[in-house]
């Protein structure tokens, strides 16, 4: 069996026994193991600090943007290859595995056109000049330099491909090297990727390391200029905010973490029209797509009572519809969950909701492999309903909600979640859909407003956008990461130089 190396101070290393089993998501079968015990994690931290952060420190932004846009290209070349290890290991359908694939390649790419746009510099100005008094000789100006330390990412299972290129290229972007940590059982894709892009010697020595397998004592190690990237569940983001050298040290931590996102549709949408039509797939994909995991995937849809029946009786016509099996077979759309223990979490969570909302519809389970049934619950209980309003089922579940249609009441269900990554809005209604919108952005880090205008022409619900923030308040993390130049923020450090402004502008331009 293929044992997985992490690639530590510019070489692959593996650790030492026990090792962690990484499995067939479609079978359950073993297919490699990994092992972080016996790595020197504190050289390793101190390799990023030493050598790759001086390298990206004398690069300009256009220079960071290069190397991206190689890295983007790498992935693109190799983009057969890669969804292949993305279905291998964590039972990807091909549109599945492209979403994670071509959302690297994208992301990167994205980041790589920025670099060229912010060109020669090597450091950011913040606003602008802050005048004192009538003379303009006494001035201040805030500016952004990249932290000397490494940007260390901690990243979730459900997007290997992804998750580590899109904090890589902000950081790598603002100047800073990178230490990430794949989710253990997905770890195969992201170990290809840094294989491809280490063989090809896209990587500047001490840029980018990668950590297969636990954190072990990674956090024990942390320096004050090191910044902490989590993607994950709610109770490891907090102990990650909660390690004493973390606090000790106050080290920025941004968290994404579990959100129950929700879909709404408005009283004033008709069945049949674009809005309803639109809104109806986009529940299907995110129940669907990946097997339901992926953070942003909507988890409570919010039905006005007078729509609920047929809203019913159309998804569930379109979830029967669905093929689920092996995600290499043509026309499967519906994968398995990426490894036995998600397989576990996911069924547990389902018998537990089921205790709380009544099963409208559930799909088949089939007998190998890792699998949850697609499951439609349903409750009248609005704010009041437990386990659907508090707990992230990470796999194909949703819950409707028949509500009255009132504002007001959608924006409390929102908030009760206790803070999302993303909400959607089906309404042609304006003044509807306003007091909907302005309700539930306190609760939301990215709204998305589906109409009749707008029909064929979204990015749909769950796709994060390089160039639009994605985080969430609350229970969602309180984070924030990309939203393009905005996401350099969180690996600098602001400070306001105040001086002669003749002399300021010597330095910074
Ligand atoms: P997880 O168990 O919290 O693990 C996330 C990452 O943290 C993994 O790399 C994990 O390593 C690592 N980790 C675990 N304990 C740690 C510790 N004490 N110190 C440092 N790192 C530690 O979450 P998951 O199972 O991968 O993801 C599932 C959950 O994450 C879902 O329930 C979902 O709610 C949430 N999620 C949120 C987002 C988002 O963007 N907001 C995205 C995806 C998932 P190992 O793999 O080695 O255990």
């Amino acid at each position: 069996m293929q044992t997985l190396s992490s690639f530590l101070q510019d070489h692959w290393v593996e650790g030492q026994a026990p090792f962690t089993a990484l499995h067939n998501a479609a079978t359950g079968q073993e297919i490699a193991r990994c092992s972080s015990r016996g790595l020197d994690l504190a050289a390793a931290l101190q390799h990023a600090r030493e050598v790759g952060g001086p390298t990206l420190r004398a690069m300009t932004f256009a220079q960071r943007g290069q190397l991206l846009g190689r890295l983007s290209a790498s992935v693109g070349a190799h983009r057969d290859e890669l969804l292949d290890h993305s279905r291998l290991n964590m039972g990807t359908t091909r549109g599945d595995g492209k979403f994670d694939v071509d959302g690297a390649s994208g992301t990167l790419a994205f980041y790589a056109k920025l670099g060229a746009q912010l060109g020669d510099r090597s450091f950011l100005l913040d606003g602008d000049q802050v005048q004192f008094s009538r003379s303009k000789r006494f001035v201040a100006q805030h500016i952004l330099t990249p932290r000397t330390g490494v940007a260390i990412h901690i990243n979730a299972f459900n997007f290997p491909a992804w998750n580590l290129s899109e904090k890589l290229a902000v950081a790598v972007l603002a100047g800073m090297p990178v230490l990430a940590k794949p989710g253990t059982a997905t770890a195969l894709l992201a170990v290809r990727m840094v294989e491809l892009w280490q063989r090809e010697g896209l990587l500047p020595p001490g840029v980018l390391q990668l950590l297969v397998g636990s954190a072990g004592d990674l956090l024990d190690h942390v320096g004050s200029q090191d910044a902490i990237v989590f993607t994950g569940s709610g109770a490891t983001g907090q102990q990650i905010r909660g390690h004493k050298q973390v606090l000790a040290l106050n080290v920025p931590v941004n968290i994404e973490a579990d959100s129950l996102n929700a879909c709404l549709l408005g009283p004033d949408v008709e069945p049949g029209s674009d809005t309803w039509t639109m809104f109806l797939a986009e529940v299907v994909r995110e129940m669907t797509q990946k097997a339901g995991q992926k953070c942003t995937a909507i988890r409570r849809i919010l039905v006005p009572q007078a729509l609920l029946e047929q809203v019913r009786e159309e998804l569930v016509g379109r979830l029967a519809d669905l093929r689920i099996g092996d995600p290499g077979d043509d026309g499967v759309i519906l994968g398995p969950l990426a490894g036995p223990a998600q397989q576990r979490d996911v069924l547990a969570g389902i018998a537990e909701a089921t205790k709380h909302a009544q099963v409208v519809w559930q799909g088949p389970l089939p007998l190998e492999g890792c699998f949850a049934p697609a499951t439609l619950l349903q409750t009248e209980r609005g704010i009041d309903a437990e386990y659907v309003n508090d707990h992230e089922v990470f796999g194909p579940v949703a819950t409707l909600f028949a509500v009255s249609g009132q504002p007001a009441e959608a924006v409390a269900i929102v908030a009760r979640g206790g803070g999302s990554l993303a909400a959607s809005v089906f309404s042609d209604d304006v003044a509807w859909s306003r007091q909907v919108l302005l309700g539930i952005a306190p609760h939301t880090g990215r709204i998305y407003w589906g109409s009749a205008k707008v029909f064929d022409q979204g990015v749909g619900h769950g796709a994060v956008m390089p160039s639009l923030v994605h985080g969430g308040p609350g229970k969602a993390g309180g984070g924030e990461e990309l939203g393009g130049e905005r996401g350099l923020r969180f690996y600098s450090q602001r400070t306001a130089i105040q001086g002669d402004t003749q002399m300021l502008k010597a330095i910074l331009g």
